[in-house]
């Protein structure tokens, strides 16, 4: 007989020790199952999440441990899902007991009754998130490994453990998961896995927006994002939720002239900016920093084609598909609008940088402006090298030229000298629709370099131009 292999090293968290007393004591038996054997096959450091399951009440269970556990931790018990959640050091640990379950066509959430850990197993919904190792003190440490996950780890698939046809129809969100765990993990879907997931795209209409934005966030969040979302868009999943980035698709030739194909271009300038930030919001708006034209090409005889106030109109959509999504109405909406509003004035400026243009720019955009560039230099897609090293020093230009006017300048996040009371002071007035008239002008001298941006310059200018409005110095 071969000695089994007890991947006893998995199980060094001192967590696991209580697990399996706890277990003894009830009479159970219990598992550590999902994306913690996972990713600790994978090598992965990410084994925070760990999930029990116990043949038996997984709710008896968790109190069982906690009630060893040195700190006592609380129980949050989940009733409805007869599951219990604890945290302990720096883990988080959720139990559940092992379950059968059977769907029906209208919901994702199945009908559940007791099962065993293959039943568990079962269920699950990709091999490599079946696996499960044993906390039994018999075995502990033992891997069952019914469906070949860890082969299937090794070859880099992502493969159901029952029919997909069935698995993705029960559960559409494994759709979403499926492609997710193919992105983050590089790993490629079965075949018969992935014409599953196309038969069954309009199943995706009864999960859940936040579902999906869950997963597209994590998707969004990968090493290489256009890889999920080339997978998206050949199983006819994106354009359910995000047809404002499928409509960007395709090449339209009139007399000889075309335009770039504006969705492939977007994954790119998406892969480009991943490579330099982490931030979320930055990489949502790469994604949609082009939407606006779908909805504004022309083909003009002269100019050929263009794309006139996309920037505007897509900040004007950011907001429309952010409500649609149910994603946070908050700053980080307000960022992503910003974004995609100034994605093209620092290519303007790439062709000629004046002073004034760069205090604009940089007024505008405030604190993002570091973010702002990072983008426009994702947006670099040519393919023609020359070109594309040109275009990397005019914007290394843009940059020096930014520091040396912030230096100079201080107009970031710049507030003009001069206050509205100061104007009403000083001419006597109530309030009155001169008085935004007046400061709007200085800041405008001072944006356009007539004026310094100092006190005494600013005053002087008031004075002057007030007089020109007609207004009368209090005391002259
Ligand atoms: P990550 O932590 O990266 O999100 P995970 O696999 O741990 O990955 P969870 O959502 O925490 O993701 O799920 C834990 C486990 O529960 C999974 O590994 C899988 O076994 C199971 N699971 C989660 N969602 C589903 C689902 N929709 N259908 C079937 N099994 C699922």
């Amino acid at each position: 007989m071969t000695k089994k292999t007890l991947y006893t090293d998995a199980l060094s968290h001192p967590i696991f020790e209580y697990i399996s007393n706890a277990s003894a004591d009830l009479a159970l038996e219990t598992y550590v199952i999902g994306g913690f054997v996972r990713d600790y096959f994978l090598k992965r450091n990410n084994q925070q999440d760990i999930d029990i399951v116990a043949v038996g009440s997984g709710i008896e269970l968790a109190q069982a441990v906690a009630k060893l556990l040195p700190n006592k931790p609380k129980v949050q018990v989940f009733k409805t899902y007869g599951t219990a959640m604890l945290r302990y050091k720096d883990v988080e640990v959720e139990f559940v007991g092992a379950r059968k379950e059977s769907y029906n066509e209208n919901s994702r959430n199945p009908v559940v009754e007791d099962g065993t850990l293959e039943d568990d197993q079962n269920r699950r919904d990709f091999t490599i998130n079946a696996l499960a190792l044993s906390l039994n003190k018999a075995d502990f440490g033992n891997l069952l490994d019914p469906f070949n996950g860890l082969k299937d780890l090794e070859a880099k698939i992502i493969r159901t453990p029952l029919s997909p046809e069935l698995t993705y129809s029960d559960d559409p969100l494994r759709m979403m998961r499926a492609i997710r765990f193919a992105t983050q993990l590089n790993f490629t879907i079965e075949k018969k896995s992935f014409e599953a997931i196309a038969k069954n795209a309009e199943r995706l209409d009864i999960i859940t927006r936040e579902r999906i934005v869950e997963e597209l966030n994590k998707i969004m969040s990968s090493p290489v994002p256009s890889v999920g979302f080339i997978l998206l868009h050949k199983a006819q999943l994106l354009n359910r939720f995000l047809p404002e980035l499928t409509n960007l698709e395709g090449v339209e030739d009139v007399e000889g002239q075309k335009h770039k194909d504006n969705f492939y271009h977007t994954l790119e300038v998406l892969d480009n900016i991943s490579k330099n930030t982490e931030n979320l919001w930055l990489r949502w708006a790469a994604l949609l920093h082009d939407i606006g034209k779908a909805p504004t090409k022309k083909f003009h005889k002269t100019l050929g084609w263009t794309f006139h106030g996309h920037e505007y109109v897509g900040s004007k959509m950011v907001y429309k598909l952010f409500k649609r999504l149910k994603m946070p109405m908050n700053e980080k909406m307000k960022f992503v609008q910003k974004m995609v509003l100034l994605s093209s004035r620092p290519i303007v400026l790439a062709t000629e940088v004046t002073d004034s243009a760069v205090r604009r720019l940089v007024f505008d955009a405030g604190d993002d402006i570091e973010s702002l560039m990072t983008l426009c230099e994702a947006d670099i897609t040519t393919k023609n090298p020359l070109k594309f090293r040109k275009y990397h020093q005019n914007f290394e230009l843009v940059r020096q030229k930014i520091k040396e006017v912030e230096e100079r300048d201080h107009v970031r996040n710049f507030q003009p000298p001069i206050s509205g009371e100061l104007i009403m002071e000083t001419f006597n007035l109530k309030p009155c629709r001169e008085i935004g008239v007046l400061k709007e002008a200085i800041k405008e001298a001072i944006l356009e370099g007539e004026i310094a941006n100092d006190y005494q310059e600013a005053y002087d200018f008031m004075l002057k131009k007030g007089e020109k409005l007609g207004m009368k110095v209090i005391g002259n």
